[in-house]
C-alpha cells in the first residue's frame, strides 16, 4: 500500500498538469457518483492529506466541491495525453477527467467521493507529516496517550499520525532502535515523531524510497524485505515477523525489547 509520501509525490505530479485546468469531461463509474458531472468546472489544487487525495474543483456556479479518493492496495492514477493507450483494463477505471488533450484516470481506487466539504473526510486523521500545518508535539500526545499498544502499530494508526506506512513502520523503528513490539508507552517518543517527520520528508519527492541515504539498488532500506539477511549495522540476521496482521522487520540485535511470540 502507498505511504504518505508516495500520494504527496502524486499530488504534485496531478497538480503540475490539472491545477487551472478547466474540466471539459467527467465520468464517474461507480454508482453513487454516476450521475455527477463536473464538466465545465476548474480544478484549483491537487493536494494530498497522510495517504488520501483531494482534487478541489470550482464549478461553473462557484460552489466548491473535491474529488476524494484514496489507492487503498491496488488502486491507482495515471495521467497522460488523451487517446493514450490506458495502462490498466478499462472495466478497473473508477473515475474518466479531462481537461483539453489531458486525460487521467483513477484506476482500482479504494475510495471515491465528490464532497463538499472535504475537510471532514479527513477529521479523523492525526497530523500529517508532509503537511502545511504538521504539528509533531500533537503527534507525540496522540501516541502518548496509547501507551499500552505496540509501537509498530500505533505508528499505523493514522488517526495518531498520518502519513506512516508499511515500509516506514520498520526502517522507522530500526532507526531508533526500538522493537516494533515495545509499548508505545516506553518509546522516546519526540524522537520517534522526529525521525518519521524526517524520513517522510526526505522521500516526498524521490521515486525510489531510501532511508539509509545509500541511493544503489538494494540498499535503500535498513531492514524491510530483508529477512534472513545480515543487518547493514551489527550483522545479525533481519528476522520477518507479523504485527497486526501485517509484516514487519526486525534486528533483533539493533531493536532490543519485546518480541512476537514467532519471532
Ligand atoms: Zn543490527
Amino acid at each position: 500500500m502507498p505511504e504518505g509520501d508516495t500520494i504527496y509525490a502524486l499530488a504534485r505530479r496531478l497538480d503540475k498538469v490539472l491545477a487551472d485546468a478547466t474540466l471539459t469531461h467527467t465520468d464517474f463509474r461507480v454508482p453513487r457518483w454516476a450521475l455527477t458531472d463536473l464538466s465545465g468546472g476548474r480544478i484549483t489544487a491537487v493536494r494530498s492529506v497522510g495517504k488520501h487525495l483531494f482534487m478541489d474543483v470550482e464549478r461553473r456556479d462557484g460552489s466548491r466541491v473535491s474529488i476524494h479518493s484514496h489507492l487503498k492496495m491496488e488502486g491507482m492514477w495515471d495521467v497522460h495525453r488523451l487517446g493514450t493507450r490506458w495502462r490498466r483494463p478499462g472495466h478497473t477505471a473508477r473515475v474518466v477527467l479531462r481537461a483539453g488533450d489531458t486525460e487521467a484516470v483513477g484506476f482500482d481506487l479504494g475510495v471515491l467521493e465528490v464532497l463538499s466539504d472535504p475537510a471532514a473526510a479527513v477529521a479523523h486523521l492525526g497530523p500529517d507529516l508532509l503537511g502545511d500545518d504538521w504539528n509533531p508535539d500533537r503527534a507525540v500526545a496522540n501516541l502518548a496517550a496509547h501507551p499500552d499498544t505496540a509501537v509498530g502499530a500505533a505508528l499505523l494508526d493514522q488517526r495518531l499520525l498520518a502519513g506512516v506506512g508499511n515500509v516506514f513502520r520498520s526502517e522507522i523503528c530500526f532507526l531508533q532502535r526500538v522493537s516494533p513490539y515495545a509499548r508505545t508507552g516506553d518509546v522516546d517518543l519526540p524522537a520517534l515523531v522526529q525521525t518519521s517527520r524526517r524520513l517522510l520528508w526526505d522521500n516526498r519527492v524521490r521515486s525510489v524510497r531510501c532511508t539509509t541515504g545509500v541511493l544503489i539498488r538494494g540498499k535503500e532500506l535498513w531492514v524491510y524485505g530483508r529477512d534472513r539477511r545480515p543487518c547493514r549495522r551489527c550483522g545479525e540476521t533481519i528476522v520477518r515477523s507479523d504485527l497486526d496482521g501485517r509484516v514487519v522487520y526486525v534486528c533483533r540485535r539493533c531493536q532490543p525489547g519485546p518480541t512476537d511470540v514467532g519471532m
